[in-house]
């Protein structure tokens, strides 16, 4: 039986029938990463695992018997993590991050290898790994979408069931779109980020990839919830969220930013989207043109922000404490030996960067005006959700694009994210499901909703997903 194929609640099932044990399911994704990974490269240290079947889980525990692979920068108690960089080389940590102890006590199993990522989650495109690049299994010419391209190209290539990716300014959700899978960014303060690696503190959040939105829900009632560790996390109930999967969207008020149907996307893309929103009407969903005046500025806030957040989170990375350590005779020597040695060229770029930007003398004109743009980019959205409940648009401007193509352009490559970027501002949910193909590649449609109406989303990608057939597809590997 190919397990691997199927999603976690239709993996479920069979466990609960009886019909298979647990240790089945990590046989055959076992195997089925062993006969494709050498050619999609979702995984790192798979060479160097011991990769053992489960032992058999009977349990009513919600996610029994379940695999689910991790993205490299959430810490995994005695499993490598990372983050693919080399100055991570050798750390296993001490402690499980909060949503990896939740998973477990939901019965899951958490998988011993881990899914590759752009190092320290810089990046759209899982080109900037230490372990080398990802490939995408529709096409592998071409990128993943980054930086949690592992995680994405994993659940597409069947080499994983579901994975937690993390998502800074679109990291889940592009990977996701461009790998034709179902990613979910949660509202900020949802879902704990003890354990996850920090990037840009004020904006990184923790969530699931899956094959289906079913999965995506059963998942997010796991991993969502307050946590005295994270105190950014929020103390609100978390509502079933596989209970709300209902395929209703009558009278459901769809706003459709002006801003971001503009040059650049790609013809197609924008076929597949407004067809979606098409298919939405369809079934009873309203319409109206929304306007997000500040969308312009959300790629330049964001990588001010972001760097700035950055800069200062990688500075506890010194040879010290963690990881990889050059050898010096004199300490200052050494440390700047294993920052020189340890980090790659992007993590150098954002670090130069950041520091730039809370730097005496420019932090007003830079990180403080950025912070009140950001403002102004939140107050957008508060303005349109008083008129409409959900927002949708494309996740990225094009399919995915060849590797090496926009690797010596990193403005090219901070334009991949424009769709994405200004959830993770505002702190709002938005989930990317697949609407279609152009030139054979997958498009993704991004839907986004009020802080904590994650229910929304997952009821508009839902009746969406049922209506279509578009995540029943796979690539040819
Ligand atoms: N691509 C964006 C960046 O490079 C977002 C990354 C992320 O969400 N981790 O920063």
């Amino acid at each position: 039986m190919e397990l691997f194929k199927n999603t976690a609640h239709q993996l479920k099932a069979l466990l609960e029938q009886g019909t298979i044990k647990a240790s089945d399911i990590t046989a055959s994704l076992k195997q089925r990463i062993q006969t494709v990974d050498a050619r999609v490269k979702a995984y790192v240290r798979f060479d160097r695992t011991d990769f053992e079947p489960a032992a058999s889980a009977s349990s009513p525990a919600p996610l029994a018997g379940i695999p689910i692979t991790i993205k490299d920068n959430i810490c995994t108690e005695g499993i490598p993590t990372e983050c693919c960089s080399r100055i991570l080389e050798g750390f296993r940590p001490p402690y499980d991050a909060t949503v990896i102890r939740k998973l477990k006590e939901a019965g899951a199993r958490i998988l011993p290898v881990k899914a590759n990522m752009d190092e320290f989650a810089f990046g759209s495109s899982t080109e900037n790994s230490y372990f080398g690049a990802t490939h995408n299994p529709w096409d592998l010419q071409c990128v993943p979408g980054g930086s949690s391209g592992g995680s994405a190209a994993c659940v597409a290539a069947d080499e994983a069931i579901v994975a937690l990716g993390s998502d800074t300014g679109g990291s889940i959700r592009q990977p996701a779109a461009l790998c034709g899978v179902v990613g979910l960014k949660p509202t900020y303060g949802r879902v704990s980020r003890y354990g996850l690696i920090a990037f840009a503190s004020s904006l990184d959040q923790i969530g699931p990839i899956s094959k289906d939105v079913r999965d995506n829900a059963l998942l997010l009632n796991t991993i969502a919830g307050h946590d005295p560790m994270d105190a950014t996390s929020v103390d609100m109930p978390v509502p079933d969220y596989t209970g709300a999967l209902a395929k209703d969207v009558k009278n459901l008020k769809i706003g459709i930013p002006k801003e971001f149907f503009v040059e650049g996307m790609d013809t197609q893309v924008k076929t597949s989207v407004l067809e979606a929103i098409k298919t939405l009407k369809d079934l009873g969903a309203q319409t109206r043109e929304i306007s997000l005046p500040h969308t312009d500025f959300s790629v330049p806030v964001y990588y001010i922000l972001a760097t700035a957040e950055a800069s200062s989170n990688l500075a506890r990375f010194d040879g010290v404490q963690y990881g990889f350590r050059a050898t010096s005779a004199k300490l200052i020597d050494m440390y700047k030996k294993t920052r020189g040695e340890g980090f790659g060229e992007e993590a150098k770029r954002r670090i130069l960067l950041g520091t730039f930007a809370l730097s005496h003398g420019y932090y007003d004109a830079y990180y403080l005006r950025a912070l009140k743009v950001r403002t102004l980019i939140k107050q957008d959205f508060d303005r349109a959700f008083a008129d409409c409940d959900c927002i949708i648009t494309p996740t990225a401007p094009t399919p995915a694009f060849k590797i090496g193509e926009k690797a010596e352009n990193p403005l090219q490559m901070y334009l991949s994210d424009v769709y994405t970027i200004s959830a993770n501002l505002a702190g709002i949910p938005a989930i990317s499901v697949p609407c279609g193909f152009a030139g054979g590649l997958p498009v993704g449609l991004q839907i986004m909703a009020r802080p904590f109406a994650e229910e929304t989303l997952f009821r508009v990608a839902y009746t969406y997903e049922q209506s279509t057939d578009w995540h029943t597809r796979k690539p040819a590997l």
